[in-house]
């Protein structure tokens, strides 16, 4: 039998139909109002899902070009900056600070736990010379998340700049910009906001322009000042290249859902899929991996023992339909994760922990069939 495709990875995410329809519509030119006031639209929807009235920058890219513009507009050669890690995508900050010669101090957790925000505050008192202080709010590789709001409380009275990488996070899980004092958060096309990959999405406070008018590095595409100008000089927004315009126009349908389902909702309905996906697992005797504040968009679990991991999720992808992710980094082959993100509902984790029983039964571990799919219904069902 060929089963239904479900994208249950962390990104890419399924696609909601009528979001995909817009990628069938006839290209528009990007000098034009009718682009223009959908740009204009977008950018307003954006900033009410980040929850801030910062300056907002669409550009063209993946996650990680985000990423790497708050790096190249906030830093200088010879600044000293704090990455606060939790995992692989955390490790990407250093990464790329140390690409621009950055001096990074880096500070990373045992994977699959989260940021001790008493850590950051212990490290600011030690070093006031550091410049950033990067941190991810959901870090995708482990399935954890990190207290931003009590990270920003520590950071803002100091001189550093909080960075936050929510790429993963935006839109299924609380990210309050303004309210939780973050000055750069950096979001993705292909997560919660259910488009195809291809946009980076970064907003900047008033502190965070200051230390990018002393910023030393030099860039060109990923200037935010040439961004900004553009997108602010006259009442319709603009860009200074050649925007993705049909990743736009999808973005706008996207809003429009959003708003529909309204943000707290998504996050609620992020946080039950969280609930019944960990409550399955457990049931069935597997362990989770993240502890402390498991993240609502991803669920990691333990590969158990006697189990050949790769084949599971061969199984569950070739055989059953769905893609699951594996483990990154040095958590490869230990752990697979269940994406919930974006385009996902009750009966996609239903789905997706029917397959997992299988799976492993199939390759012999000791189950009650159903007894996973049982553990699943009952958190989504009692709790509506
Ligand atoms: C997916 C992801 C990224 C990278 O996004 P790309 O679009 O692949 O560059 C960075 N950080 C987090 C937390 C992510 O989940």
């Amino acid at each position: 039998m060929n089963f239904k495709k479900r994208l249950m990875t962390p990104g890419p995410t399924d696609i909601p139909p009528s979001v995909l329809a817009e990628a069938c519509k006839p290209i528009i030119h990007h000098r034009t109002p009718q682009f223009r006031a959908i740009l204009t639209e977008v950018v307003a929807g954006l900033k009410r899902v980040f929850r801030t009235n910062h300056d907002l920058l669409i550009f063209p890219a993946a996650g990680t070009g985000g990423m790497e513009s708050a790096v190249v507009n906030l830093c200088s050669p010879g600044d000293t900056v704090l990455t606060a890690s939790c995992g692989n995508f955390g490790n990407r900050w250093t990464a790329i600070a140390k690409a621009y010669g950055i001096s990074t101090e880096h500070y990373e957790v045992e994977w699959g736990q989260g940021n001790d925000p008493k850590e950051i505050e212990k490290r600011l008192a030690a070093n006031p010379g550091i410049k950033v202080v990067f941190t991810t709010l959901l870090e995708t590789s482990t399935g954890i998340e990190s207290d931003i709001r009590t990270i920003g409380d520590i950071v803002a009275p100091t001189p550093a700049v909080l960075v936050v990488d929510a790429i993963s996070g935006m839109g299924a899980t609380p990210m309050k910009t303004d309210d939780w004092k973050a000055d750069v958060v950096i979001a993705g096309a292909q997560k919660g906001f259910m488009i195809p990959p291809g946009l980076a999405m970064v907003t900047i406070s008033s502190k965070a322009w200051e230390l990018a008018k002393k910023s030393k590095i030099p860039k060109y595409y990923f200037s935010w000042e040439k961004a900004h100008k553009s997108m602010t000089a006259e009442a319709l927004a603009n860009t200074p290249y050649t925007p993705s315009v049909s990743l736009i126009m999808q973005m706008a349908e996207s809003l429009r859902l959003i708003e529909e389902e309204g943000l707290e909702n998504i996050w609620e309905r992020h946080a039950r899929m969280a609930r019944s996906a960990r409550s399955a697992m457990e049931a069935l005797g597997l362990k989770l991996f993240a502890t402390g504040r498991p993240s609502n968009a991803v669920t990691s679990v333990y590969v158990p023992e006697g189990v050949d991991g790769t084949k599971l999720f061969k199984t569950i992808r070739d055989t059953y339909g769905i893609t699951l992710a594996g483990g990154q980094g040095k958590v490869k082959g230990r752990i697979f994760r269940i994406g919930h993100l974006g385009y996902a509902d009750d009966w996609d984790i239903v789905a997706a922990v029917a397959a997992i029983e299988r799976a492993l039964y199939e390759q012999g571990y000791t189950l009650e069939l159903g007894a996973g799919v049982a553990a699943a219904e009952k958190v989504l069902f009692s709790e509506k």
